[in-house]
């Protein structure tokens, strides 16, 4: 549907009435071939600035997106809106990506969802030049710089990838973008002459900053979600999933409609509860910040965080959640006296001796069996606690070392994601009418298959349900789950079955311990970044300054006004309202009674009970020097 009328395209696909401010521009930037760097805030809209210029012209939309279910949630968007979409990820099996390229070069697919550490993959490349790519879209494109708060290196191959598709335009998406960072992405995604920069401000005017000081902050916590209001929206985020699960439960003794969220409880659970959320059964979700990527509930009025994260950017976008809906809403942070301590002394843990990582390395290479220069993205179930317990590292080492694996662009950690089983039959009907006849033990389980998903079982991977196979043949779900794994050995299906856990990979063919390539001088100065945004955080909590200003200000934009609604903002006015200073109620007693002579006690009636003292104590200073007499019937004047 080739149109310049883009606003067509926005209501006959989304029905939207009209585009945001700067989604226009951004979009007609794009459309006139420019290279454009996008910067919304989380809920600005940014997925529609990439979507609505690739609808409106032929050709596929290449999108690189560092999130599993950030690309899945997504894809399904598009696909409910009957837009042909498909996703490129680890933890598919090489049948099934090599078909969904397949399809993206012969078939109609317009958006092509590909993780980056695929991107220079042969099996990628070899396709790429082939596809009609009228646009590639970055999102979260923060994670290409170093200078960000989530450095993924394989952002960086973004750049070789541009030199296989002359000519396509590229737009840049992000929620959060420091100055530093944002030079960062115009230059590592060689951003042609005449690039545009679209910059929409970060401020939340309906959107109540504070940062509240507190010794208990459970108690502190069931005020302030009272005091919004025990019947709105909330999220409450807590560092731990244990720290998830107490909370919740206080705020249920306390008789507030509350639940734990986080990675470590079974996914149908975790749908469940934000399930429950999203449908407001549930008002206050008690989560990690695994949850609220990706989630768009607009009316949720109070973010709270029990701590701080280690940098504003993660901040500003968690407690951004609140108040989608442009209806005032309120962030809270809580902090301890100990907090700041306990920050830096957590952000000093976050880098680990090079020894330590090493180890760590070794350990992941004996738990995976993998050997060396081997396992290139090949993804392995992987339980962090049950791989410390194995090898005796310690949790947090474990966790940190990795972590500086993934930033160094080694390894790869997946969260959990629910994958449904899928199924594609690659032989025709006639042979698998054969193979029926020969092996009747199997027939039904073919029949139901097909009887379930149809003819599209032959086209391409469908998801298929085991337990309705399961249920329909009178089956347990092992026994399907076993079959069709025999029917897939036997090439007579390909069968990826259903995935829960998470998921770990090199991204490198794996290396000697020994010899990984760790580069000493870049640690050091992430380390001294993270300081740096660690204090950043602790600035903030202290506050003494508007605090959307000392947010803004980390963006960038230096000439913030004051927001006039948060914490700092609201006491100062209240401190302007307060009783007037001494020099003023003196002059304001004298307007009032050179107009009309009043007693001392009728004076005291035009005053606030708590401004008596003040106002008695002015009225006879005022006599003392003369300014004011007594008339023999007691009035002063
Ligand atoms: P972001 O990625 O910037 O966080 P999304 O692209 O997910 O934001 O959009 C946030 C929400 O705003 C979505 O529900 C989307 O449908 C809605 N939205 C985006 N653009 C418009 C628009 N022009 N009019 C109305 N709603 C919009």
């Amino acid at each position: 549907m080739p149109t310049d009328d883009i606003l067509l395209v926005l209501r006959q696909n989304w029905g939207h009435q009209a585009f945001r401010p700067m989604q226009e521009d951004i979009i007609r930037s794009v459309l006139a071939g420019q290279d454009t760097l996008a910067l919304l805030p989380t809920g600005g809209g940014k997925s529609i600035c990439f979507q609505v210029p690739a609808l409106a012209r032929p050709g596929l939309c290449l999108v690189v997106s560092p999130l599993i279910a950030l690309m899945k949630d997504q894809v399904e968007n598009l696909r409910k809106r009957g837009i042909k979409a498909e996703a490129v990820y680890s933890g598919m099996s090489h049948q099934e990506i090599d078909q969904t390229l397949d399809n993206c070069v012969y078939g109609p697919v317009k958006f092509l969802y590909v993780s980056p550490e695929r991107l220079l993959t042969d099996m990628f490349r070899a396709r790429v030049g082939r596809m009609k790519v009228s646009l590639l879209a970055v999102d979260e494109a923060h994670c290409l710089s170093q200078w960000g708060y989530d450095f993924r290196p394989p952002y960086l191959q973004i750049a070789a990838l541009r030199e296989l598709l002359p000519g396509v335009p590229v737009i840049a998406l992000t929620a959060t973008a420091t100055e530093q960072v944002k030079l960062d992405i115009v230059e590592k995604l060689r951003f042609g002459p005449g690039h545009r920069v679209f910059q929409q401000s970060f401020a939340r005017p309906n959107l109540s900053y504070s940062a509240l000081p507190t010794e208990d902050k459970l108690r502190r916590l069931l005020e302030v979600v009272r005091g919004v209001g025990a019947d709105k929206t909330s999220i409450v985020y807590a560092r731990t999933r244990r720290q998830t699960e107490d909370t919740a439960a206080y705020l249920q003794q306390h008789g507030l409609k509350a639940a734990a969220y986080h990675a470590g409880l079974p996914s149908d659970q975790r749908t469940r509860t934000q399930q429950d959320w999203m449908e407001n059964r549930i008002r206050c979700i008690v989560a990690t910040n695994a949850f609220g990527m990706g989630i768009d509930k607009p009316d949720v009025r109070l973010v709270v965080h029990l701590e701080a994260p280690d940098n504003l950017e993660a901040y500003y976008q968690e407690a951004g959640r609140a108040g989608r809906d442009e209806k005032y809403a309120f962030a809270v942070l809580l902090h301890g006296p100990n907090d700041a301590d306990e920050l830096r002394r957590r952000t000093q843990q976050t880098y680990p001796p090079l020894d330590t990582v090493r180890r760590v390395y070794q350990a992941l290479a004996n738990f995976s069996r993998t050997a060396v220069g081997g396992g290139e993205l090949v993804a392995f179930d992987f339980d962090i606690q049950q791989f410390a317990e194995t090898y005796r590292i310690k949790a947090l080492d474990a966790h940190n070392s990795l972590r500086t694996l993934a930033r160094e662009g080694f390894v790869q950690l997946n969260e959990a994601v629910n994958t449904p089983a899928r199924v594609h039959i690659p032989i025709d009907h006639h042979d698998l009418y054969r193979f029926q006849v020969a092996n009747e033990q199997h027939d039904k389980l073919i029949k139901s298959l097909l009887r379930f998903n149809g003819g599209e079982l032959f086209s391409g991977f469908q998801r298929i349900s085991e337990n309705s196979l399961a249920q329909h043949l009178k089956l347990s779900v092992l026994d399907v789950r076993k079959t069709l794994l025999f029917l897939h050995r036997s090439g007579i299906i390909q069968y990826q079955p259903r995935q829960e856990s998470p998921q770990a990979l090199f991204t490198t063919p794996r290396y000697d311990a020994d010899k990984l390539p760790l580069d000493q001088k870049r640690l050091l100065q992430a380390r001294d970044l993270a300081r740096d945004k660690t204090e950043a955080v602790i600035r903030y909590a202290a506050g003494g300054r508007c605090r959307q200003q000392l947010l803004l200000e980390y963006f960038g934009e230096l000439d913030a006004p004051a927001c006039k609604v948060c914490d700092f903002c609201l006491a100062e006015k209240k401190a302007r309202q307060a009783p007037a200073p001494a020099a003023d109620l003196r002059q304001q007693l004298l307007t009032l009674l050179k107009a009309t002579p009043q007693t001392p006690r009728e004076v005291l009636t035009h005053f606030a009970p708590g401004q008596a003292t003040a106002v008695t104590e002015q009225l006879r200073e005022l006599v003392e020097m003369g300014e004011l007499k007594y008339a023999p019937d007691g009035r002063l004047g």
